[in-house]
């Protein structure tokens, strides 16, 4: 069975596309649709912004779509880049670059006073509006400097804790098995296929 995500993001693709695999599932991107429209994501929420891109994209496609919306919290910064996770450092979108000034802002901030979390929030929607949406979380730290390449985005300097390793450091299967994006898709659970199914 095939599900659109309405993304753009190939980091997010390449785990959506993992985990969805294997529940059976071949997954398109708007990678693949490049003529799909770009949705302005004007919520100040991840769970408004996932509904606004799911809505969207269900609406052009005529079939339930999936989207993601997701980010980092990080306590000493109130909460920020939270939604504004993709563009923290400009509307470039680098994560060299949000890595870089996450860096700098804590720049004095030790220890445990680095807490932060990973945000994910999933929502189907069908072409009449309806929608599903659950969110997903990850506690952790912000490492003093990146370690591993695996991953995208902020990974590198997302230490767990608990595993003793970033994010970065995991692999694919790893990181499913208890990221804020996994937890966010077993919420989903099994309501995943009746709502895809009902349309
Ligand atoms: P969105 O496309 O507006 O949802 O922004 C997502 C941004 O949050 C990404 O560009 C990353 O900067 C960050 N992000 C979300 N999920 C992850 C993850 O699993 N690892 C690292 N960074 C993430």
């Amino acid at each position: 069975m095939k599900i659109i995500v309405a993304t753009r993001n190939a980091g997010k693709v390449r785990e959506l596309e993992a985990m969805l695999g294997q529940l059976g599932y071949t997954v398109e991107s708007l990678l693949d649709h490049p003529d799909a429209p770009e949705t302005d994501e004007t919520g100040v929420t991840f769970e408004e912004n996932a509904e606004l891109k799911s809505r969207e994209a269900a609406r052009y496609f005529g079939v339930p779509v999936l989207s993601d919306d997701s980010g980092l919290e990080v306590d000493a910064l109130d909460g920020a880049p939270g939604v504004y996770s993709a563009r923290f450092a400009g509307e470039a979108k680098s994560d060299a670059a949000n890595n870089a000034l996450l860096l700098e802002k804590l720049a004095g901030v030790e220890g445990e006073a680095r807490s932060a979390r990973f945000v994910c929030v999933l929502s189907l929607a069908k072409p009449t509006g309806e929608t599903l949406t659950v969110r997903g979380t990850l506690e952790g730290r912000i490492n003093e400097e990146p370690r591993g390449s695996n991953g995208f985005g902020y990974d590198p300097l997302f230490d767990i804790p608990f595993l003793g390793r970033t994010a970065g450091e995991l692999n694919k299967d790893e990181k499913a098995a208890i990221s804020h994006r996994g937890n966010a898709l077993r919420l989903l659970g099994d309501q995943l296929r009746p709502f895809l199914e009902e349309n």
